[in-house]
């Protein structure tokens, strides 16, 4: 610790600005009873840009106060601004907490929904307390924030909880500077707060005791909606192969995965691999799914993740979550409650109504939930996490830009959509709204807007939308008048999003691999190496184009592409191959027609596409259920000890473009798949063919351009093998590698990248 000399004055005082997430966490009371401790005298209050505070004392104590507000504060805080100014002493007479100082300016950030701390968790367990088993217990160190905020200031009449008037008990507790529930909002107890209900389809209530009533049909294999924190799951013992092809059938979900939720990290280890990178994940506060190796021979029931060697796992992140588990279920089924990819059901009527059919009943209570937010997804890579949806637990945090821009609201692309609002130098990348492909998801988006418009005060300036002119998210731009607005090509806003992620302005190479995007030329792109920054890019290569014969067809269809790309590396000729076997002749003829007089057959340079044709190839799989299942399944069947064998591709240089042509690499995959080659070992061997030409690329653009930054990004980069490899061969050749981590590399990260470039060149 650090002494001031001696000043002329035996005391000194300071005054302290805090911004960030600083209010509704515990901020007060934690420099309050600090103060206390220090023996200060002053005062700390709420102002519109977080926390204000004067403190005075003896100058050591001063210093050592100071230094416990930077370094001690709540779990919940975030700071992102903090300053210290001298002041002439007062001499107040104690130290206290001020009421809210009022403005219309309100800068201050809502914190993110945090799952249930130990000291609740403790309370929760304890037949002594007056919270024993209550389901809604919360501090300010936990419970719900974002969802259940409807205006500013955070305050319990801008809350869904201003439906429960405090009980003498917690009101006690609430203005209690002492107390761990010092101005929690959402404070709460069995004799004033939230209640649960188990009803039937029909509305009529079940049972005396909806907690057991839950466990026991649960037991009995049946499937049950629960309110959750930002929305309702549908809820079936993971381990009852019955219940979970049930919920299968009945949710219209072929064999995506479904998310796990895991009583402990102990039955967690029992089912899948955990390191200590991944246990953090799993014990964050965010509580987000992370995706685990399943060890072999565990008891969930095979329904749940068919063809996958991953799991989806989250720990319980609600009281509601504990008592559900604790006693009855090492593990529960708990996917977001919803039908195909229509967004997650969070209002009682409503999720009763599009549930029916799905839920043989309903575990409901009267908090409501005004914003919907989905279970975060992520995932170790290369020892770093990574967020595949960015939703619950994370939002609202915001991201701090490389600079101060004008106000934005960028819209996104279609699948995976979310948007992203910026203020100064901050962003807010809104929840995950899901695909906007139907009218439920139209109206969330909408929604999430004016939400975040509302809590953040936001009135945008620029409008940022994709170049897709067909995209819904483009043609909602249109209806917003009086604003500028800019397209932003699909790849260098992915470009920009992974820069902005870390503070980075560029320029750098980029390396985008993603399904499909709208290109500048018009044709599909999707297999991108960009040079750029935060305002312009430029084409400097990509992968060879090829025919996707139908159109979306062969999205769905991963063995069409397979023959594009078979008629590419064999010039029309194809031989007979096993992965034709199961196809009707007259299909394959009409399929190789329509690819050769291009009827029907945009061209394309996606990366997805070219999984998804290799998948096909060496037998992985012909159609799909799910966007990028091909993809995902190939990645999988690589074995846990692949060897260094790899395909080579093949580098032509256009005009002043590269061309990354993939037809030795089919040649190769033709030959080997006809002399029976395990499908893993042809996908090892395309991953790491992938990742040395992206390597000889990137070498080639260096020795051009003489950059030596390489930012990896799209959807493709969710592949764990592939984003290893790459960054392990550019990490040998000395290129400086950046990879998304928070903000996901997928099209959930499109929006930011929109804002940042729409702020530069709006
Ligand atoms: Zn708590
Ligand atoms: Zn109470
Ligand atoms: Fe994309």
């Amino acid at each position: 610790m650090s002494r001031t000399p001696a000043s002329k004055s035996d005391r000194l005082r300071r005054r302290i600005d805090i911004e960030g997430i600083v209010q509704g966490v515990g901020f007060r009371p934690f420099v309050y009873q600090a103060a206390l401790r220090n023996g200060m005298v002053g005062f700390v209050l709420n102002n519109p840009r977080g926390v204000r505070i004067e403190a005075e004392g003896a100058p050591h104590l001063v210093e050592a106060f100071v230094e416990v507000l930077r370094t001690e504060y709540p779990p919940l805080a975030f700071i992102s601004r903090f300053s210290v100014d001298d002041l002439e002493p007062a001499r107040d007479t104690e130290f206290c907490i001020r009421s809210s100082e009022h403005d219309a300016e309100v800068k201050a950030q809502i914190a993110p929904d945090a799952s249930m701390c130990d000291d609740c968790r403790a309370e929760l367990f304890d037949p002594n307390d007056r919270r024993f088993r209550y389901p809604f217990i919360n501090c300010t160190n936990c419970g719900p924030r974002y969802t259940i905020v409807t205006g500013v200031p955070y305050d319990r009449p801008l809350t869904t909880m201003a439906d429960f008037p405090m009980c003498p008990a917690c009101r006690a507790e609430y203005e209690d500077p002492l107390s761990r529930r010092f101005h929690a909002q959402p404070n709460a107890c069995p004799e004033c707060g939230p209640q649960l209900r188990l009803v039937d389809p029909s509305g009529r209530g079940l049972g005396n005791d909806p907690l057991a009533e839950t466990i026991r049909l649960l037991q009995e294999g049946k499937v049950v909606a629960i309110k959750g924190l930002g929305g309702y799951h549908l809820a079936v013992d993971a381990s009852n192969e019955d219940a979970v092809q049930t919920l299968r059938r009945r949710k219209g979900r072929d064999e995506k995965p479904f998310a796990l939720m895991v009583r402990d990290l102990e039955s967690a280890d029992r089912l899948v691999r955990v390191d200590d990178k991944e246990r953090r994940l799993l014990l964050g506060i965010e509580r987000p799914i992370v995706l685990l190796e399943q060890r072999i021979g565990n008891l969930v029931a095979p329904s749940v993740a068919p063809g996958n060697r991953y799991l989806g796992i989250m720990l319980p992140y609600t009281p509601l979550h504990d008592l559900l588990l604790a006693e009855s279920f090492a593990a529960l089924v708990m996917t977001s409650a919803n039908f195909s990819d229509e967004p997650i059901a969070f209002e009682d009527e409503d999720a009763r109504e599009r549930l029916t059919g799905i839920a043989d009943a309903f575990l409901q209570h009267n908090r409501r939930i005004h914003t919907r937010t989905d279970d975060s997804i992520a995932r170790v890579m290369g020892g770093e996490a990574l967020l595949l949806r960015r939703s619950r637990g994370y939002t609202p945090r915001s991201i701090f830009l490389p600079a101060v821009q004008p106000q934005v609201l960028a819209l996104g692309a279609e699948l995976k959509s979310t948007v992203c609002l910026t203020q100064d130098d901050r962003a807010y990348l809104s929840q995950h709204i899901g695909d906007l492909k139907n009218l439920e998801t139209d109206q969330a988006f909408t929604g999430v807007i004016d939400h975040l418009k509302t809590i953040f005060e936001l009135q945008p300036e620029i409008i940022a939308h994709d170049l897709h002119p067909d995209y819904a998210s483009s043609r909602f731009a249109e209806t917003i008048i009086d604003r500028p607005k800019i397209a932003v090509q699909h790849h260098h806003a992915h470009l920009a999003s992974c820069l902005a992620e870390h503070g980075e302005t560029g320029p750098a190479i980029g390396v985008i691999f993603d399904g499909i995007g709208y290109g500048q030329d018009g044709t599909i792109w999707g297999g991108e190496f960009l040079l750029g920054d935060l305002a312009s890019y430029q084409r400097v290569g990509h992968l060879k184009q090829v025919p996707l014969p139908g159109g979306d067809a062969s999205t769905r269809e991963p063995w069409r592409m397979a023959l594009s790309y078979l008629d590419l590396a064999f010039a029309g000729d194809i031989p007979d191959l096993p992965f034709l076997f199961g196809r009707e002749p007259a299909d394959v003829n009409l399929l190789q027609k329509m690819i050769r007089k291009k009827i029907n057959s945009p061209l394309t340079s996606s990366c997805g596409r070219l999984f998804d044709a290799v998948a096909a190839l060496a037998g992985v799989r012909q159609c799909v259920n799910y966007e990028g299942q091909a993809a995902l399944e190939l990645e999988m069947s690589i074995p846990t000890s692949p060897g260094d064998d790899n395909y080579d591709f093949s580098l032509e240089s256009g005009d002043e473009v590269l061309l990354l042509d993939p037809s030795p690499v089919f040649r190769a995959v033709a030959e080997d798949s006809r002399r029976g080659v395990a499908p893993g070992l042809i996908s090892s061997r395309f991953h790491i063919g992938l990742a040395e030409a992206v390597r000889m690329v990137c070498e080639e653009l260096r020795s051009v351009h003489k950059l030596d930054c390489v930012v990896l990004s799209g959807g493709v980069f969710q592949n764990r093998f592939l984003t290893e490899r790459v960054s392990q061969l550019l990490g040998k050749s000395n290129f400086r590698v950046i990879r998304h981590s928070l903000v996901p590399p997928n099209d959930g990260g499109i929006a930011l990248g929109q804002a940042v470039i729409a702020g530069r060149v709006g």
